[in-house]
Protein backbone atom coordinates (compact mmCIF):
# COMPACT_ATOMS: atom_id res chain seq x y z
CA UNK A 1 0.00 0.00 0.00
CA UNK A 2 1.37 3.59 -0.91
CA UNK A 3 1.21 5.90 1.46
CA UNK A 4 -1.06 9.05 1.20
CA UNK A 5 1.83 11.48 2.03
CA UNK A 6 3.95 9.70 -0.64
CA UNK A 7 1.19 10.01 -3.57
CA UNK A 8 0.77 14.30 -2.03
CA UNK A 9 4.51 14.53 -2.71
CA UNK A 10 3.85 12.90 -6.44
CA UNK A 11 0.85 15.28 -7.45
CA UNK A 12 2.85 17.80 -6.63
CA UNK A 13 6.28 16.50 -8.15
CA UNK A 14 3.98 15.68 -11.48
CA UNK A 15 2.15 18.76 -11.56
CA UNK A 16 5.70 20.84 -10.98
CA UNK A 17 6.96 18.69 -14.07
CA UNK A 18 3.94 18.97 -16.51
CA UNK A 19 3.45 22.85 -15.66
CA UNK A 20 7.12 23.21 -16.70
CA UNK A 21 6.79 21.35 -19.79
CA UNK A 22 4.07 23.69 -21.17
CA UNK A 23 1.22 20.97 -20.88
CA UNK A 24 -0.70 23.06 -17.75
CA UNK A 25 -1.01 26.98 -17.85
CA UNK A 26 -2.50 29.41 -15.41
CA UNK A 27 -5.03 27.29 -13.28
CA UNK A 28 -6.07 24.64 -15.89
CA UNK A 29 -6.03 20.86 -15.16
CA UNK A 30 -6.18 18.77 -12.47
CA UNK A 31 -4.43 15.77 -11.73
CA UNK A 32 -6.24 13.10 -8.74
CA UNK A 33 -4.99 9.65 -7.42
CA UNK A 34 -7.41 6.96 -5.30
CA UNK A 35 -6.86 5.71 -1.84
CA UNK A 36 -7.18 1.96 -0.66
CA UNK A 37 -10.46 3.29 0.79
CA UNK A 38 -12.28 4.37 -2.13
CA UNK A 39 -11.20 8.44 -1.38
CA UNK A 40 -9.39 10.49 -3.72
CA UNK A 41 -6.48 12.87 -3.55
CA UNK A 42 -7.40 16.02 -6.51
CA UNK A 43 -6.05 19.24 -6.84
CA UNK A 44 -7.57 22.48 -5.58
CA UNK A 45 -9.99 24.71 -7.68
CA UNK A 46 -8.08 27.81 -8.84
CA UNK A 47 -4.36 26.08 -8.11
CA UNK A 48 -1.63 26.07 -10.55
CA UNK A 49 -0.32 23.02 -10.86
CA UNK A 50 3.49 24.36 -10.87
CA UNK A 51 2.77 25.97 -7.03
CA UNK A 52 0.98 22.92 -5.42
CA UNK A 53 1.54 21.78 -1.72
CA UNK A 54 1.03 18.75 -0.52
CA UNK A 55 -1.08 19.58 2.85
CA UNK A 56 -3.35 22.08 0.92
CA UNK A 57 -4.53 19.28 -2.02
CA UNK A 58 -8.06 18.24 -1.37
CA UNK A 59 -9.28 14.94 -0.33
CA UNK A 60 -12.97 14.04 -1.31
CA UNK A 61 -14.58 11.10 -1.02
CA UNK A 62 -16.41 8.51 -3.27
CA UNK A 63 -19.61 10.74 -3.68
CA UNK A 64 -17.60 13.67 -4.01
CA UNK A 65 -17.46 14.78 -0.15
CA UNK A 66 -14.81 17.39 0.56
CA UNK A 67 -13.32 15.29 3.19
CA UNK A 68 -10.11 17.31 4.48
CA UNK A 69 -8.30 20.34 2.40
CA UNK A 70 -8.59 23.52 -0.34
CA UNK A 71 -12.33 23.00 -2.09
CA UNK A 72 -11.12 20.25 -5.26
CA UNK A 73 -11.48 21.46 -8.35
CA UNK A 74 -14.81 21.84 -10.20
CA UNK A 75 -13.99 18.82 -12.49
CA UNK A 76 -13.39 16.68 -9.66
CA UNK A 77 -16.80 15.13 -10.37
CA UNK A 78 -15.53 13.47 -13.67
CA UNK A 79 -12.40 11.89 -12.22
CA UNK A 80 -14.81 10.29 -9.75
CA UNK A 81 -16.82 9.18 -12.99
CA UNK A 82 -13.74 7.43 -14.52
CA UNK A 83 -12.88 6.21 -11.09
CA UNK A 84 -16.70 3.92 -10.85
CA UNK A 85 -15.84 2.87 -14.29
CA UNK A 86 -12.59 1.64 -14.30
CA UNK A 87 -11.98 -0.61 -10.91
CA UNK A 88 -8.21 -0.78 -11.97
CA UNK A 89 -7.47 2.87 -12.84
CA UNK A 90 -5.43 4.44 -9.63
CA UNK A 91 -4.95 8.02 -10.78
CA UNK A 92 -6.66 10.54 -13.58
CA UNK A 93 -5.07 13.29 -15.82
CA UNK A 94 -6.82 16.29 -17.54
CA UNK A 95 -4.99 19.29 -18.46
CA UNK A 96 -5.78 21.77 -21.60
CA UNK A 97 -2.56 21.24 -23.62
CA UNK A 98 -2.48 22.79 -26.80
CA UNK A 99 -1.98 20.19 -29.32
CA UNK A 100 -4.64 18.41 -27.66
CA UNK A 101 -7.20 20.69 -27.54
CA UNK A 102 -6.53 22.25 -30.96
CA UNK A 103 -7.26 18.06 -31.53
CA UNK A 104 -11.23 18.64 -29.81
CA UNK A 105 -11.68 21.56 -31.79
CA UNK A 106 -11.52 19.48 -35.10
CA UNK A 107 -14.29 18.41 -36.93
CA UNK A 108 -13.70 14.37 -36.72
CA UNK A 109 -15.22 11.90 -39.43
CA UNK A 110 -15.29 9.25 -36.39
CA UNK A 111 -15.67 10.10 -33.09
CA UNK A 112 -15.47 7.02 -31.61
CA UNK A 113 -11.68 7.03 -32.23
CA UNK A 114 -10.10 10.92 -33.01
CA UNK A 115 -6.16 9.56 -32.96
CA UNK A 116 -4.74 8.41 -35.81
CA UNK A 117 -2.80 5.21 -34.67
CA UNK A 118 1.00 7.32 -36.11
CA UNK A 119 3.10 5.24 -33.94
CA UNK A 120 3.13 2.39 -31.32
CA UNK A 121 3.80 4.11 -28.42
CA UNK A 122 0.35 5.68 -29.47
CA UNK A 123 -1.51 2.73 -29.18
CA UNK A 124 -0.02 1.20 -26.50
CA UNK A 125 -0.16 4.27 -24.12
CA UNK A 126 -3.23 5.38 -25.59
CA UNK A 127 -5.39 3.02 -27.30
CA UNK A 128 -8.70 4.75 -29.29
CA UNK A 129 -9.66 8.28 -28.71
CA UNK A 130 -13.27 8.88 -28.82
CA UNK A 131 -14.54 12.33 -28.65
CA UNK A 132 -17.50 13.42 -26.36
CA UNK A 133 -19.27 16.25 -26.77
CA UNK A 134 -19.02 19.76 -25.64
CA UNK A 135 -20.63 20.73 -22.30
CA UNK A 136 -20.24 24.22 -20.02
CA UNK A 137 -17.66 23.83 -17.67
CA UNK A 138 -18.70 22.15 -14.44
CA UNK A 139 -21.97 20.88 -16.11
CA UNK A 140 -22.66 17.80 -14.31
CA UNK A 141 -24.22 16.21 -17.45
CA UNK A 142 -20.42 15.04 -18.46
CA UNK A 143 -20.30 13.13 -16.01
CA UNK A 144 -22.55 9.82 -17.26
CA UNK A 145 -21.20 10.90 -21.10
CA UNK A 146 -17.71 9.91 -19.21
CA UNK A 147 -18.91 7.15 -17.31
CA UNK A 148 -19.77 5.44 -20.33
CA UNK A 149 -16.70 6.26 -22.50
CA UNK A 150 -14.28 4.95 -19.29
CA UNK A 151 -15.91 1.35 -19.87
CA UNK A 152 -13.63 0.80 -22.56
CA UNK A 153 -11.17 3.08 -23.22
CA UNK A 154 -8.33 4.76 -20.69
CA UNK A 155 -8.45 8.26 -22.55
CA UNK A 156 -11.54 10.47 -24.17
CA UNK A 157 -11.15 13.87 -25.39
CA UNK A 158 -14.23 16.46 -24.51
CA UNK A 159 -15.12 18.90 -27.35
CA UNK A 160 -13.76 22.10 -27.34
CA UNK A 161 -11.73 21.31 -24.03
CA UNK A 162 -9.11 18.31 -23.60
CA UNK A 163 -8.39 15.33 -22.69
CA UNK A 164 -9.01 12.78 -19.81
CA UNK A 165 -6.54 10.43 -19.46
CA UNK A 166 -6.53 7.36 -16.49
CA UNK A 167 -3.91 4.66 -15.24
CA UNK A 168 -2.98 2.15 -12.79
CA UNK A 169 -0.34 4.56 -11.43
CA UNK A 170 -0.21 8.70 -11.41
CA UNK A 171 3.29 7.79 -13.40
CA UNK A 172 1.57 5.77 -15.83
CA UNK A 173 -1.69 8.17 -16.32
CA UNK A 174 1.11 11.27 -17.07
CA UNK A 175 2.93 8.98 -19.50
CA UNK A 176 0.01 8.49 -21.64
CA UNK A 177 -0.88 11.82 -21.42
CA UNK A 178 2.22 12.52 -22.51
CA UNK A 179 2.16 10.46 -25.69
CA UNK A 180 -1.06 11.61 -26.83
CA UNK A 181 -0.19 15.57 -26.36
CA UNK A 182 2.76 14.21 -28.53
CA UNK A 183 0.92 12.28 -30.98
CA UNK A 184 -1.59 15.46 -31.34
CA UNK A 185 1.19 17.28 -32.04
CA UNK A 186 2.90 14.62 -35.22
CA UNK A 187 -0.84 15.13 -36.60
CA UNK A 188 -0.95 18.42 -36.84
CA UNK A 189 3.35 18.40 -37.90
CA UNK A 190 1.64 15.94 -40.39
CA UNK A 191 -1.23 17.55 -41.83
CA UNK A 192 -1.67 18.05 -45.28
CA UNK A 193 0.77 15.12 -45.86
CA UNK A 194 0.14 11.57 -46.80
CA UNK A 195 1.02 9.59 -43.98
CA UNK A 196 1.14 6.04 -43.27
CA UNK A 197 -1.00 4.90 -40.26
CA UNK A 198 -0.54 1.44 -38.64
CA UNK A 199 -2.40 -0.89 -40.26
CA UNK A 200 -5.19 -3.10 -38.62
CA UNK A 201 -2.96 -5.60 -38.37
CA UNK A 202 0.11 -3.98 -36.50
CA UNK A 203 -2.44 -2.78 -33.85
CA UNK A 204 -3.59 -6.12 -33.11
CA UNK A 205 -0.61 -7.37 -32.86
CA UNK A 206 0.54 -4.54 -30.31
CA UNK A 207 -2.98 -5.21 -28.63
CA UNK A 208 -2.42 -9.07 -28.26
CA UNK A 209 1.80 -8.92 -27.31
CA UNK A 210 1.16 -5.75 -24.83
CA UNK A 211 -2.96 -6.50 -23.92
CA UNK A 212 -4.95 -3.31 -24.35
ZN1 LIG B 1 -10.77 21.17 -18.06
Amino acid sequence: MILEQTLRGEIVRFGTMLYQKGLAHGSAGNLSVRLEDGSILVTPTNSSLGFLEPQRISKVSREGELLSGDPPSKEAFFHLAVYEQRPEARAVVHLHSTHSVAMSCLCHDDPADVLPPLTAYAVMRVGKLPLLPYFRPGDRKLAACVRSAAQDHRAMLLANHGPIVSGSSLAEAVFAYEELEEVAKLFFLTDGRKTSPLSAAAIAELNAVFGN
